[in-house]
């Protein structure tokens, strides 16, 4: 078969897109279904087509029908300085957006942390869960159920271990019962993945278990305890992924000169923004915009960009310490790794290798640096509100 030839049986129906690859290389699969698409949505793919990757590999693991590549532009700030017990020094953050100014306001972000001696950043939980859904005939027995994941745990993590040589099960918890459902939350450490296929795969073994010893059934892999891909309470309360925190004290000149605002005049956007303001409409998220900080190093270090909904959760605080600004950032569910999933992507691995975090025993380095970028871009954010504010209340005082 030609290409072209090909090209016409797609248009035709006579093959599907992912039968392809059985008469031609993944690389030629990939030109003859880019070239069906202009066809058929009579458009030029000229720039999707035009990339370096290895979309062989790419196809082993991450992308299945692939058409070509999207390009997002990437900018860089920095230097960052970071005092963290994994990230001890200053680090340039590569951000991949489409957002115009999102990339210079973090750098003013990143120039005022950096001249007041750096934020402090600390991981304090480094989780992966999975919770499926199980059936069972009555209350009675999804209480006899939940019971025997209690007293089966460690053979339990011994069946799930079986399956990874870096995963580890810790602990089921919670184990919601709703009716004749039962929830138990599988959580798990994962190294330096992200995890979730680890703990699917984990987790599965456990529930082969459960069908064999007991008259329970699973219904699914995820029951939506786990709480995957969603903004979540139990995540927030819980932790999911890595849960960081990290802080700031900026001496009041430094707000003066390069935030041009005051420390009051954040701590009141902060209040009536934020907190107030995010409470008044039922917010998950008592922030600002974390979110942007986050998407854009989840795109450029390869994570994957559909945890952006868990690492927008959080809460920022601020407190005028005598014209000194106190700023923090708590991000409790954030989903990110330095090995598997996207990470050995070619620009991935790139924009991980500018960090200095790419492959094993780099994760929660990385969770210290999205962390402190999200300090960065957060203050800066409010400080602008917060100036804009000053600015008006300065002409309004100025015509009186
Ligand atoms: P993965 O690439 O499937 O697994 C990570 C692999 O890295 C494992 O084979 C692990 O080996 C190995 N590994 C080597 N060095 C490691 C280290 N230092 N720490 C941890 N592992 C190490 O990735 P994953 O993180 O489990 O899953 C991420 C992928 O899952 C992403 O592509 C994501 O999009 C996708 N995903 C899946 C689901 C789902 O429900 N299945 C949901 C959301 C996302 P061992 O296992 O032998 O330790």
């Amino acid at each position: 078969m030609t290409p072209e030839e090909a090209i016409e049986k797609l248009l035709n129906n006579e093959m599907r897109l992912y039968e392809i690859e059985k008469y031609f290389s993944v690389k030629e699969a990939t030109d003859i279904r880019r070239k069906f698409i202009e066809k058929y949505s009579n458009t030029s793919l000229d720039n999707i087509g035009s990339y370096t990757l290895d979309i062989e590999k790419a196809s082993k693991r991450n992308i299945e029908n692939p058409i070509g590549v999207i390009q997002i532009p990437m900018g860089v700030v920095g230097p960052l300085k970071i005092n963290g017990e994994f990230c001890n020094r200053e680090v340039m953050v590569p951000l991949a957006t489409s957002e115009g100014a999102l990339v210079a306001s973090v750098n003013r972000g990143a120039s005022t942390i950096t001249a007041s001696g750096g934020v402090n950043a600390r991981v304090i939980s480094d989780i992966m869960t999975r919770a499926p859904a199980i059936k069972t005939e009555n209350v009675t027995d999804a209480i006899k159920i939940k019971q025997w994941f209690e007293d089966n745990f460690a053979k339990l993590k011994e069946i799930a271990e079986s399956t990874t040589s870096h995963g580890k099960l810790i602990k089921i918890d919670p184990i919601i019962i709703v009716g004749n459902y039962v929830y138990p939350r599988f959580v798990y450490s994962t190294g330096d993945s992200m995890g979730m296929n680890m703990v699917t795969i984990a987790t599965e073994k456990i529930l082969e278990e459960m069908t064999n010893q007991t008259s329970a059934t699973h219904l699914a892999l995820s029951g939506n305890v786990c709480v995957d891909k969603k903004p979540a309470a139990i995540n927030i309360v819980e932790g999911r992924g890595k849960s960081v925190v990290a802080d700031i004290l900026i001496p009041e000149e430094i707000v003066n000169k390069k935030l041009k605002t005051t420390a009051q005049g954040i701590v009141e956007v902060n209040t009536i923004k934020n907190l107030i303001g995010s409470a008044s409409a039922g917010s998950m998220a008592f922030n600002a915009h974390y979110a942007n900080m986050v998407a854009a190093i989840f795109l450029a270090t390869g994570q994957d960009a559909a945890h952006v909904a868990e690492g927008s959760l959080g809460i920022t605080s601020a407190e005028n310490r005598n014209g000194d600004l106190y700023f923090s950032v708590n991000l409790p569910d954030l989903p990110i790794a330095t090995v598997g999933g996207g990470t050995s992507i070619e620009t991935a691995n790139e924009g991980l290798n500018i960090l200095g975090v790419a492959g094993s025993g780099k994760a929660l380095e990385l969770a210290e640096i999205v962390a402190s970028t999200v300090l960065a871009g957060e203050l800066s954010l409010l400080a602008a509100l917060s100036a804009g504010h000053l600015a008006r209340a300065h002409q309004e005082l100025g015509r009186g």
